[in-house]
């Protein structure tokens, strides 16, 4: 097994994820099986009890697992299903090693954070790279990204474990990148300054960057390599200029020119092979067509909605169509936003704040045959929306919003439920789709399977009252609603599940390529 370890210095917010996530894609290009590891060094156990705002969206694995945001870069750009084991949180660690010490499992010893904690933090990261994948075989090589950026006090035990495992594998298993920023000066300079210092914190530590990334708005010219590889003692070609594209999914192909494959297949004693291009053809495939589509939010925060942004990205590329995003603020949008629009989304979300502006947006619409794509909550909201204007039920609700009529309403299984973190209906559930319906015209298939990430449900009492007024729930799983549609509208599709975790550049999610299409069509109509 390779171990490629990726660390961060100067600040955060460079990209990391996207670096290790493009170094795995220039891997696989050349028929290597690449998984991947985060390390977030922060005590809860899990992202799933994090604001979103704060952190970035919660990304929700095939098992339940609610993980940090890179665990999808890393599902979407290598094209693999990761589990919960592949993020590593201070707090699991910690809970491991407490409970084994009371276990007794380390009776007569000081418990320390060296050895116990970086014994567990290395047992973690290999139980998680020598995961088998579904086809019973192992990856080659395991990309481990240590999440903030050298120097965090809360980062020091991972940076430790990761140091002992340089000494413990052999030589050619193990690489260090180090990511880092180039600012500009006001003349326009390429500084390298914040370089240096982070790989000296990196050096006190005991760790040597093999290779730096230099992340920059422009590229990285030969003298500013030539100054960061005499100053961090690496060759000239281990400099990795990595400067601001466009498109994420383009990295791995400008990484790719700067010659990064065959520097890392120097480090792990890799044999040199030509890439498969087909992902580099997929990713620069020509926009013919463009269309816009409004995200109606209580955050105004893009991080927040990565997985769906990618989502439309994947389903516009497969159709030519570039996919711009309105983002519009729940609480405050004007419904005149929304006719400049092609079609509109709303995605998932907790709590009150902007319920009715999503309402709102939904009614208009249903009303105006604009295409239409829920998610979780925005499936509830769909709901709601047809209860209170078309069943003529003006109190009908959400139980997460409030008094009213419940037409949305707690899954039994969450009543008297104490704890918070990890309890909600989580990951991959089957779904049974009905015949002749929009869901398995874009799906094709009776049985699908998509991940979950919820609380509420559609009431079971108010189902056939709804279907008796118009509303098709699609596909269910027994007595639990999972699509809604309506058949008299040109593109009217909501999920309780969330299809963009599973959408991949190689493989958009059918609802939104449906939709994307269906913008399509109507721009043209307009
Ligand atoms: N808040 C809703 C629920 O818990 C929807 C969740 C979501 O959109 N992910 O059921």
């Amino acid at each position: 097994m390779k171990y490629i370890i990726i660390t961060g210095g100067v600040m955060s917010g460079l990209g990391k994820g996207i670096t290790a996530a493009s170094v795995g894609r220039i891997l696989k290009n050349r028929g290597y099986r690449v998984t991947a590891v985060k390390i977030d060094p922060y005590l809860n156990i899990d992202a799933g009890t994090m604001n979103p705002a704060q952190h970035g969206e919660v990304f929700v694995l095939k098992d339940g697992g609610e993980v940090d945001l890179d665990l999808g870069n890393y599902e979407r750009f290598l094209d693999i299903e990761l589990t919960s084991p592949h993020n590593i949180t201070t707090g699991k660690v910690y809970r491991t090693v407490i409970e084994k010490e009371r276990r007794g499992d380390f009776l007569g010893e000081t418990v320390q954070i060296i050895p116990h904690i970086t014994d567990q933090i290395k047992a973690c990261i290999q139980q998680a790279a020598e995961e088998e994948f579904p086809d019973g075989t192992k990856a080659d090589a395991c990309l481990v990204e240590v999440g903030g950026t050298v120097g965090d006090i809360e980062s020091m035990p991972f940076l430790e474990a990761i140091r002992q495992m340089r000494g413990e594998l052999p030589e050619h298993d193990y690489v260090l990148i180090h990511v880092t920023l180039i600012p500009e000066d006001t003349m326009g300079d390429l500084k390298t300054k914040p370089t240096q210092h982070s790989v000296k914190a990196l050096r006190e530590l005991g760790l040597h960057a093999d290779i730096i990334v230099g992340r920059s708005e422009r590229p990285i010219g030969a003298q500013t390599k030539r100054k960061i590889s005499a100053f961090c003692d690496l060759p000239q070609a281990g400099v990795i200029s990595a400067a601001t594209v466009p498109d994420i999914y383009e990295v791995p192909m400008e990484m790719e020119k700067e010659g990064l494959a065959d520097v890392l297949s120097t480090h792990l004693n890799l044999e040199k092979r030509e890439a498969d291009s087909s992902w580099y053809r997929l990713v620069t495939r020509e926009y013919t067509n463009r269309v816009t589509i409004a995200i109606v939010s209580k955050y105004g925060i893009e991080d927040v909605y990565i997985s769906i942004k990618e989502a439309l990205k994947h389903a516009g590329r497969a159709l030519s169509t570039e996919v711009k995003i309105a983002w519009l603020d729940a609480e405050r949008f004007e419904t005149c936003q929304l006719k400049d629009c092609d079609g509109v989304l709303i995605p998932g979300g907790f709590g009150k704040r902007g319920i009715e502006g999503k309402i709102e947006a939904i009614r208009f619409a249903r009303e105006n045959s604009v295409p239409f794509l829920g998610l979780c909550l925005g499936f509830q909201l769909c709901v709601v929306e047809y209860a209170r204007n078309v069943l003529g039920i003006p109190d009908a609700t959400s139980e997460e919003i409030g008094g009213g009529t419940h037409v949305i309403a707690l899954l039994p299984e969450q009543e008297g439920l104490m704890e918070l973190g990890g309890t909600m209906r989580l990951g991959d559930y089957p779904a049974e789709i009905r015949d002749g319906t929009l869901a398995m015209k874009l799906y094709g298939q009776k049985v699908i399977t998509e991940r979950h990430r919820h609380r509420y449900e559609v009431n079971p009492r108010c189902i056939s009252r709804l279907e008796d007024a118009g509303l098709v729930f699609s596909a269910r799983n027994k007595n639990r609603m999972e699509c809604a549609e309506l058949p008299s509208h040109p593109f009217f599709l909501a999920t309780q599940f969330h299809p963009e975790f599973k959408s991949r550049p190689t493989n958009p999610a059918p609802p939104y390529l449906g939709f994307v299409e269906a913008c399509r069509a109507n721009k043209r109509t307009k």
